[in-house]
């Protein structure tokens, strides 16, 4: 068998990586009719941000996938069958124990005369995709909010953000439904056999057990390089780490409840709930380890932070780590050679990106 013309219901396809990168795209393999194992140590643990597992588990969520600059290229073609893909799929995951809803509006604030302006040229270029200009007369919610005099800002209708953790419980119970192996082994090798009538890929597991897969598709994030290199295909992919804050709020002096799913601020997102509660996030570091200067700046809003967030308490805190890859765009998309696919390097938008990159990887195995 070779991903030339894979026969639906013989090709068997492990997916390593139990993220959003390997979740979707085993749910998107699996509703294909192929047979799926998905693996990693973490498949049946507990999912959720108090302690996260992977860099899925510690995201924010947000998909910002209509307010992007561009017109063309790959990286607009990725977000925008994305964008429709997710619409499709939120009618085909099982959410009954999981009331996970994708949330909108994203509204954006300027903080320059020059973001401004780009904020204007976007909304003239992107109309069509529900993206509309905030100008200075209607910002008095957001000047009382963030005790400035805001220059103006856009609204996305259809941008927004899944709870990550709702999301991953839907879609993990939805890999049940349609019948995808989860094996909560760490795989150490990637091989191919010697066998002359069997030249499928050999995955070995922590367990000295192994399996016999016509495809592997390695969504393991920093880890990718490890299995690759014995393989002889070098990729290089940097830990890049983003921050979380929940502050509980003290002083919430205004009814707060136009507050859109997601405001974002001086590069900053602000996702408001329990009424008095903040989430605040994600700044791009490299390394490995949070960093203190970083959550000050981010905290203090370049020396400009409003009342209700210099008296708040940080009632939670997390961090998580994805890879980025050096010299190339991310996200990393490949063939390495016949039957061996990657999808990782998601450092940031690996929620966004899921259903595209999936159905990428769906494309290559069935040889188109
Ligand atoms: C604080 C923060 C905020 C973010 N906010 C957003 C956001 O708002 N929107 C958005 O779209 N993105 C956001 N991101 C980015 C997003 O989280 C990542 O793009 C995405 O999680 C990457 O997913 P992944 O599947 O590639 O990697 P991960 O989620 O890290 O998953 C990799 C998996 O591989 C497994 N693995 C590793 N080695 C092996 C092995 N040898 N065998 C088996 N399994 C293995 C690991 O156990 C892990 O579960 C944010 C990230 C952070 C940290």
């Amino acid at each position: 068998m070779n991903s030339q013309k894979a026969d639906k219901k013989l090709a068997e396809i492990t997916v390593i990586g139990c993220g959003i990168a390997g979740i979707t795209t085993a749910f998107h393999l699996g509703k294909k009719g192929y047979k799926v194992n998905l693996i990693d140590p973490t498949v049946n643990s507990e999912i959720n941000n108090l302690s996260p597992k992977n860099g899925t588990q510690a995201s924010l969520g947000v998909l910002m996938g209509n307010i992007y600059k561009r017109s063309k290229g790959r990286a607009f073609l990725l977000r925008n069958k994305s964008m429709k893909l997710w619409k499709e799929w939120l009618t085909e995951i099982n959410y009954s124990e999981s009331d996970f809803i994708f949330e909108k509006p994203l509204i954006k604030l300027a903080s320059s005369e020059k973001e401004y302006q780009s904020m204007i040229e976007l909304s003239n270029a992107k109309k069509k995709y529900g993206i509309e200009i905030l100008d200075k007369n209607s910002l008095n919610f957001w000047n009382s909010i963030f005790e400035t005099k805001l220059i103006g800002g856009l609204i996305s209708h259809e941008d927004g953000r899944f709870n990550p953790i709702k999301l991953v419980k839907a879609l993990m119970q939805s890999l049940d439904q349609i019948k995808i192996n989860k094996i909560d082994k760490s795989v150490i090798k990637i091989s191919k056999n010697s066998n002359l009538y069997d030249k499928r890929w050999k995955i070995s597991l922590e367990n000295n057990q192994s399996i016999n897969q016509d495809f592997v598709v390695i969504c393991s994030s920093l880890n990718s390089q490890k299995l690759l290199k014995p393989l002889g295909h070098e990729i290089h992919l940097e830990p890049i780490l983003g921050q979380v804050f929940e502050l509980e709020l003290k002083d919430i002096t205004s009814n707060w409840k136009e507050w859109p799913a997601i405001l974002n601020y001086q590069s900053i997102n602000f996702i408001h709930h329990n009424p008095n509660h903040m989430l605040v996030g994600a700044t791009i570091e490299r390394g490995t380890k949070a960093s203190l200067l970083e959550k000050k700046e981010m905290l203090n809003l370049k020396k400009t932070a409003p009342k209700w967030m210099t008296t708040a308490r940080i009632s939670h805190e997390w961090s998580g780590i994805r890879a980025r890859p050096k010299n190339e765009p991310a996200p990393m998309l490949k063939e390495l050679e016949t039957g061996l696919l990657i999808n990782t390097g998601h450092y940031r938008n690996g929620i966004l990106l899921g259903p595209a990159c999936a159905e990428w990887i769906g494309l290559k195995i069935e040889g188109q």
